[in-house]
């Protein structure tokens, strides 16, 4: 098989592991299938905001792991393909220079022990910035059971590297991944990525990982306090949340799909934690440690706690506005700095803000007075 067979096969293989797309593609079961290759390459959103066509592939579908979840666990059977290193750097590099592809997320199933894999992974990168002197983005994977030599080797390569821990703990992973180890194989590596960055102050990549949600019944307390825990112990820039999906001829092919809104409040979620200063403990989780499906937890945390309390705009710290509905970070200081030129006392300040102010008025004070009356009169 040609490197653009190979590319045909491996590439849409990658639906299965989020990174910044604009919007996510699900498979049932089996990578979809595609005829043309710019179909492997998606819109992405680098650590720096900017926005690239980046190629997503694996190097091999092959996989000596039996994760219950995965489509590439080994023995089922499904046409299976392998690049090596030197033949996924060249066709990347013909993408580039056709302007199809800007930058390259590299992830791999396990051949011949995570260490081995890893070594094709680094191989693949180095021939990239030394033959090619490939200067864009790249995304590594660190397989699991890597070793810290490597890890090093790949973040002196990498734009961002990732560890996916797939489930919050080792219990939650021994029943979906028998024979992965949470400790010793995984979070040991996004360790060893932080003990790396602050032992020597420099360019080094972010960091990320994946959780496969409701593959393990576990609990979005589960979840989010694994991940408030990962971004202020490991300083991991984002975590990627994937609901779960059955996948034919799997352990887990009767179990019930995960719906997507679960994913949509848990990312929602994440971001007040990583973002607004909240705690996994105030997030609003009913009794079985869910978020409710059908409102955001920002929206059902001010309706709790903001509704009889509401928050006065001119006073209030910046972690107490970040607590208003239709303030984000960039708003919260917008309006501390037009605190500086003058009191606020009507809701059209906020909007000229840029902040969603009809959101903000039920949980606000504007100079000790609530904005019900104003909004009325700003939004006519
Ligand atoms: S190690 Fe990765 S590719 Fe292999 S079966 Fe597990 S999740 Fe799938």
């Amino acid at each position: 098989m040609d490197a653009v067979g190979k590319l045909k096969l491996l590439g849409p293989a990658t639906c299965f592991e989020p990174a910044g797309e604009v919007a996510l593609e699900r498979a049932a079961g089996r990578p979809p299938r595609v005829d043309d290759i710019t179909k492997c390459i998606h819109q992405a959103a680098t650590p720096g905001g900017k926005r690239i066509a980046l190629l997503k592939t694996l190097l091999t579908s092959a996989c000596e792991r039996d994760c219950h979840y995965c489509a590439f666990r080994q023995g089922r059977d499904f046409r299976r393909a392998t690049f090596s290193p030197d033949e996924l750097a060249r066709l990347f590099m013909q993408m580039h220079w056709r302007g199809i592809a800007q930058g390259l997320f590299l992830s791999s199933g396990v051949a011949g022990s995570g260490p081995t894999t890893e070594d094709r992974l680094i191989d693949t990168a180095e021939i990239l910035r030394r033959r090619y002197q490939f200067r864009g983005y790249i995304h590594l994977k660190i397989m699991p059971g890597a070793e810290r030599e490597q890890i090093e080797a790949a973040m002196r390569l990498a734009d961002r590297v990732s560890v996916n821990l797939e489930a919050p703990n080792p219990v939650r992973l021994s029943s979906m991944a028998p024979h992965k180890s949470f400790d010793g194989e995984l979070f040991q590596r996004l360790r060893w990525i932080e003990d790396i960055r602050r032992a020597r102050p420099g360019r080094w990549p972010s960091s990320t990982t994946q959780f496969v949600v409701g593959a393990s019944d576990e609990s979005d307390v589960e979840l989010l306090t694994t991940t408030e825990f990962l971004h202020r112990e490991v300083g991991l820039a984002r975590v990627y949340f994937m609901a779960f999906t059955p996948v034919p001829d799997t352990p887990l092919e009767n179990r019930a799909p995960t719906p997507p809104e679960r994913e949509q409040r848990l990312y929602q979620a994440s971001f007040l934690l990583r973002d607004y200063d909240f705690c996994a403990e105030e997030l609003p989780f009913d009794a079985g440690g869910n978020l409710p499906l059908e409102i955001d937890p920002k929206l059902a945390w001010a309706r709790q706690r903001l509704s009889h309390a509401p928050v006065e705009v001119n006073t209030a710290s910046r972690r107490d506005l970040l607590r208003v509905p239709g303030i984000g970070p960039k708003g919260a200081d917008k309006v501390r700095r037009a605190r500086e030129r003058g009191t606020l006392r009507h809701i059209g300040d906020l909007g000229k803000l840029g902040i969603a102010a009809e959101r903000a008025a039920p949980y606000i004070l504007l100079d000790g007075r609530r904005p019900a009356r104003q909004l009325s009169l700003w939004s006519a």
